[in-house]
């Protein structure tokens, strides 16, 4: 485990360095530390529930500045602002502040010259050359005109995010595996996860009415997993951690009571007081029943066959969901909050939007897709670096992991390429590059704010 995390570790450093990540150092074993911008601070109520945590819990639970993808100083060398806490991110940062495709990947990619981009292009199929077996390009419908394309390429990365990455590998070769490229494991489709949430607690905070912070925070608290780790040991196996936030109600506490008058006016200049909450995210464990498969008695417009999704949480992630309710509770209450409440929301596979697995890596082509440079081993030219790499969810936000895995296997390619090992077929032609409709349109990025 250290030594994996040891050898793991510069690629995550190479990541958080290049996406910009707020956070703080915080020298805990289970979240280790990376290369981090200053904070989003904590305001004050959430300060003060840390300090009151870590003394009521013998400095065993930690809530800690959330680590987030938004810059607190300004990345001149990719034209990024520092973000302005307006937490309008998910509509696109304007500032490039908010680490995406738009504001960070792609302008540093077309920076390189080497770029092209074709959209409105489906991947249908990876092509498979069954003498070398290897994988000589993929095939492309255009979206809207139906039209195929073949694309030849030395290496393919397949990056369609899990599922679909998975879709498009048990859509290719079937000539060669009735299931699929990678297949040949029976492992192709098998242990989705998923983080399974929406159990966690709320409640008031009394106090600190002369009190506010500045702006509006893209940023919170977490409290990193404590279940299972030294002492507190449970029933079933891994564990969770929490997200949460404090805050000053605004003017639409009123809405539910439809009060009207001068009075409820002037109440509603000043902020209300102060509520605090937290949602815990569980592990989920890989079990080879929960899988997709491609359902070809269904097909969408360009005539694919859509995807089957069999999955349900197991007794083991049922019985962290009890502890992941509790839990929240008793650190709130531990905070002195008043007047919590604990909360089960509804949960089925996939709400958690961090879909995971499907094309394991792993030490043996008998029981995984990948090797450990994620590498298909039944077609060592495709790698797959997205979540369908995955062989276990943990219970942390999976996307830098992918990013790390992306940049060690992009490594490990180049320098194959360098010694000749993947392979030597044409590169992409003159005539395959995108036309001049879509040149330019990597820049139009939504404006928000
Ligand atoms: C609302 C929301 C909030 C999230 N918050 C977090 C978070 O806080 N932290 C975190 O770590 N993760 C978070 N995630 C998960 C995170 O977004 C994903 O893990 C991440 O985007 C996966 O990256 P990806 O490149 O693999 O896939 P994507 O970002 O989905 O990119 C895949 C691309 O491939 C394209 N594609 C798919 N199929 C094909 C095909 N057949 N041919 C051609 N192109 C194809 C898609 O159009 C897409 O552009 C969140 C997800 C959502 C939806
Ligand atoms: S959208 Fe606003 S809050 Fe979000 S990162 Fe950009 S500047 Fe910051």
């Amino acid at each position: 485990m250290a030594d994996s995390l040891r050898r793991s570790r510069p690629w995550y450093d190479y990541v958080e360095r290049f996406a910009g990540i707020a956070g703080t150092q915080e020298g805990l074993d289970i979240l280790p530390d990376g290369e981090f911008l200053p904070p989003i601070p904590l305001n004050c109520v959430e300060e003060d529930a840390a300090k009151r945590i870590k003394e009521a819990f013998g400095g065993q639970r930690h809530l800690i500045h959330s680590r987030v993808a938004n810059i607190t100083q300004p990345k001149p060398e990719q034209n990024r602002v520092n973000c302005q806490y307006r937490n309008k991110c998910w509509l696109g940062c304007p500032f490039g502040a908010y680490f995406s495709t738009q504001s960070a990947t792609l302008p540093a990619a077309v920076a390189t010259g080497n770029l092209t981009l074709r959209p409105f292009s489906i991947v249908s199929q990876v092509l498979y050359d069954k003498d070398r077996q290897r994988a000589r390009g993929v095939e492309v419908i255009d979206a809207e005109t139906h039209e195929t394309h073949e694309y030849t390429a030395d290496v393919v990365f397949l990056n369609a995010s899990t599922f679909n990455t998975t879709w498009i590998l048990m859509n290719s070769a079937t000539d060669v595996w009735e299931g699929g490229l990678g297949s040949s494991s029976g492992e192709l489709g098998h242990n989705v996860m998923d983080h399974h949430f929406r159990c966690g607690a709320s409640g008031d905070v009394e106090g600190y009415l002369d009190k506010y912070y500045f702006g509006r925070r893209p940023a919170g608290f977490y409290i990193p997993r404590f279940r299972n780790v030294g002492d507190e040991q449970r029933s079933y196996v891994r564990g969770f951690g929490y997200q949460g936030a404090a805050s000053r109600q605004g003017w639409d506490r009123e809405i539910a009571e439809l009060n009207i008058g001068a009075d409820l006016k002037q109440a509603l200049t000043q902020p209300g007081g102060w509520t605090i909450g937290m949602t815990g995210f569980g592990e989920m464990l890989p079990d080879h029943d929960n899988r997709i498969s491609l359902d070809h008695s269904v097909r969408d417009k360009w005539g694919l066959p859509v995807l089957s999704i069999n999955v349900e949480l197991k007794q083991n992630e049922r019985d962290m969901r009890r502890d992941m309710v509790q839990d929240a509770v008793d650190l709130l209450e531990a905070a002195g909050v008043k007047n919590v409440k604990g909360d089960v929301g509804d949960y089925a596979p996939g709400m958690g939007i961090h879909e995971m697995g499907t094309a394991r890596m792993g030490r043996d082509p008998k029981t995984s897709v990948l090797n450990s440079h994620n590498q298909v081993w039944d077609a060592p030219n495709v790698f797959v670096t997205d979540g369908a790499c995955m062989t276990s969810s943990s219970c942390v936000n999976p996307s830098l992991t992918y990013m790390a895995l992306t940049a060690r296997a992009v490594d490990y390619a180049v320098e194959e390429l360098k010694r000749g090992i993947c392979h030597e077929s044409s590169r992409i032609t003159q005539n395959d590059r995108a036309d001049d409709r879509y040149r330019d349109d990597w820049r139009q990025i939504p404006i928000c704010l």
